[in-house]
C-alpha cells in the first residue's frame, strides 16, 4: 500500500471531529511530500531539529506539532513556526515557549501532557502538578502561550480494556478542565491515539489523534 493510500483509508474512517496528525517522525521529505500531494497539511515530529529541517524544505502552508517531549534549550528552534506542542509537562517548559513565543511575536498554542500509563517511563504530569499549574500566578501572566487541551499516551500492551481505561481517565481530566475558568486557553483539543490504538481513543473521546506508522510504514 502506498502512503497515499493509507492516508486515505485513515481518513475515511475518522469522524469529522477528529484531526489527524500525520506523524513523520525518521521518515524521508519524499515521503512526507507523498502525504502532503494526498492533501495532509499537519505532520507530528518528535524531535526539534528534524522538525525544523523539514519544515525549511516543505511547502509553507504545512502545519508543524512537536509531539515528543521537549528540551528546554531546543526550543528556540521551533518557536518561529511550530502550530501545537503536544508535550508540556511542566511550568519551567511552559515559559520557555511563553519567552520564545514572545521573541517571534507570536502566541504557541500548547496541549499539556498527563500521564496515565502504567509505565513509569512515560511523561507527562498527574492532575494534582495539572491544577497546581494552572493555579499559579506566573501560568497567569503568560501572554504568548494558548493552552489548547491535553495530550496523553496509553501503556503499551495488548489489553484493550487498560488502554480504554486509561483514555477514559484522561477524558475525564479534559471534561473537568472544559468546566472551570483556566487562563491563556481555549481548551478544545484531547490529543490521544496512535496506530495500535487509535480506534479505542476515538470511542473514549479523543479529538486528535497523532498516527505514524500506520501511515508510513515501520519505523
Ligand atoms: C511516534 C509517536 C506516535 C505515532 O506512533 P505510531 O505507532 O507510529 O502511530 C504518536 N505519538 C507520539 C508521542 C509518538 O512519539
Amino acid at each position: 500500500m502506498s502512503i497515499a493510500n493509507n492516508l486515505q483509508n485513515i481518513k475515511t474512517s475518522l469522524p469529522p471531529h477528529v484531526t489527524l496528525v500525520a506523524v513523520s517522525k525518521t521518515k524521508p521529505v519524499a515521503d512526507l511530500m507523498e502525504a502532503y500531494n494526498a492533501g495532509q497539511r499537519t505532520f507530528g515530529e518528535n524531535k526539534i531539529q528534524e522538525m525544523a529541517e523539514k519544515w525549511e524544505q516543505m511547502p509553507k502552508d504545512a502545519e508543524w506539532h512537536m509531539i515528543g517531549h521537549v528540551q528546554t534549550n531546543k526550543v528556540k528552534y521551533m518557536a518561529p513556526f511550530v502550530s501545537l506542542v503536544h508535550g508540556v509537562d511542566s511550568l519551567k517548559l511552559l515559559k520557555e515557549i511563553n519567552k520564545q513565543a514572545k521573541k517571534n511575536n507570536r502566541v504557541i498554542n500548547c496541549l499539556l501532557q498527563m500521564h496515565i500509563a502504567e509505565e513509569e517511563t512515560k511523561f507527562g504530569m498527574d492532575e494534582k502538578e495539572l491544577e497546581e499549574l494552572l493555579a499559579s500566578e506566573e501560568f497567569a501572566q503568560m501572554e504568548n502561550i494558548k493552552v489548547k487541551g491535553l495530550m496523553g499516551m496509553a501503556t503499551f500492551t495488548d489489553n484493550e480494556q487498560q488502554i480504554a481505561k486509561e483514555f477514559t481517565q484522561l477524558k475525564a481530566i479534559f471534561d473537568n478542565l472544559k468546566n472551570y475558568p483556566v487562563p491563556n486557553s481555549e481548551i478544545s483539543v484531547l490529543s490521544m491515539g496512535m496506530s495500535g490504538d487509535y480506534k479505542i481513543a476515538i470511542e473514549c473521546g479523543s479529538t486528535m489523534v497523532r498516527i505514524g506508522s500506520s501511515i508510513f510504514g515501520m519505523r
